[in-house]
């Protein structure tokens, strides 16, 4: 492996939450934005602008921003779907940068969003028009790149295609999410390597849930293929309301473990995500999907220390 560091991306505070049934606490999603800053993170999805009926989760999007801790060392993502979830996300005076979603799929698209596919690119095209307008930087997001809930598989050229009319509009990189958790290390290498090729010199991002186990392996053949930013969540919560059997994220104790201990930088501390993912444990009042969270790190020799003063 030739990277010797990787840019994470928390989304636990959006994509970590939006799913679960028991609502949590603005003071509690707070303090979990807190703590992944002082974990280390310096881009964290904090919540979307999304219809309260369709996800009552993210009600409460606008009382989270304006909590917001105030670091300029932290950019702030809003999640929106269209054009007044973007003035939303703009009106708050706390968000530094729009995420727009496009889908691969009429069904899924119309699910998710009430849109077409293509309406979805346009959606997103409009939402950086926006944000630009505005002074912030936006990217977007294609979700099921790898696979449809609803239609099954999904073309390589179809998401490339998207990629390229949305790259015209002006945002800051390309995401490819396999919102669905049905991708595998060979789809993954072929799709990140033809999409970085359609919008070089743009960044791509990649976005993984885990709910067929392929996660971490879906990561590590993503940054072999070039791409530069994570989508992780701290404990692996997640999961999409219109997405059925969706799973969660890939978590972020699990991709620091295998990230740091292969000699690639994240920015991140292995120990104070998992201190993190005890307490959101307690707050969740369950065991959470993440496995170095339950296991720990390396192993430390007991007499470690003692060594080291002697
Ligand atoms: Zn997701």
């Amino acid at each position: 492996m030739y990277t010797k560091s990787i840019e994470m991306l928390e989304v636990s505070p959006r994509d970590g939450l939006q799913n679960e049934k028991q609502p949590v606490s603005i003071e509690d999603k707070l303090r979990l934005i807190e703590r992944a800053i002082d974990a280390g993170a310096r881009r964290i999805e904090v919540t979307s602008f999304v219809n309260p009926k369709a996800v009552p989760q993210m009600a409460d999007a606008a009382d989270v921003c304006a909590g917001l801790p105030h670091r300029d060392d932290v950019t702030y993502i809003g999640l929106v779907m269209n054009a007044r979830g973007a003035e939303r996300a703009i009106a708050t005076g706390r968000i530094d940068q729009l995420g727009a979603v496009a889908v691969s799929t009429d069904t899924f698209a119309m699910r998710n969003q009430g849109q077409t596919s293509d309406g979805s690119v346009e959606a997103s095209r409009t939402i950086i028009a926006l944000a630009n307008e505005a002074g912030l930087s936006a990217q977007a997001t294609i979700a099921a790149s790898f696979g449809c809930p609803f239609e099954g598989e999904v073309a390589e050229e179809r998401v490339v295609h998207m990629a390229r009319e949305i790259a015209k509009a002006g945002p800051v990189e390309i995401a490819l999410a396999d919102t669905i958790g049905v991708g595998n290390p060979a789809h993954v290498a072929s799709l990140v390597a033809k999409v970085k090729e359609a919008v070089d010199p743009l960044p791509v991002r990649v976005h993984f849930h885990n709910t067929r186990g392929t996660g971490l392996a879906n990561v590590w053949t993503a940054i072999e293929a070039g791409a530069s930013t994570i989508d992780a969540s701290i404990g692996g919560l997640g999961g999409c309301p219109f997405a059925p059997g969706a799973a969660g994220n890939v978590a972020t104790e699990d991709v620091v473990y295998m990230l740091e201990r292969a000699g690639i930088d994240t920015g991140l501390s292995l120990e104070e995500l998992i201190e993190t993912n005890t307490w959101l444990a307690q707050v969740m009042d369950k065991s959470l999907p993440a496995m170095v969270g339950k296991a720990g790190g390396f192993p430390v020799p007991a007499d470690e220390t003692e060594r080291t003063v002697a």
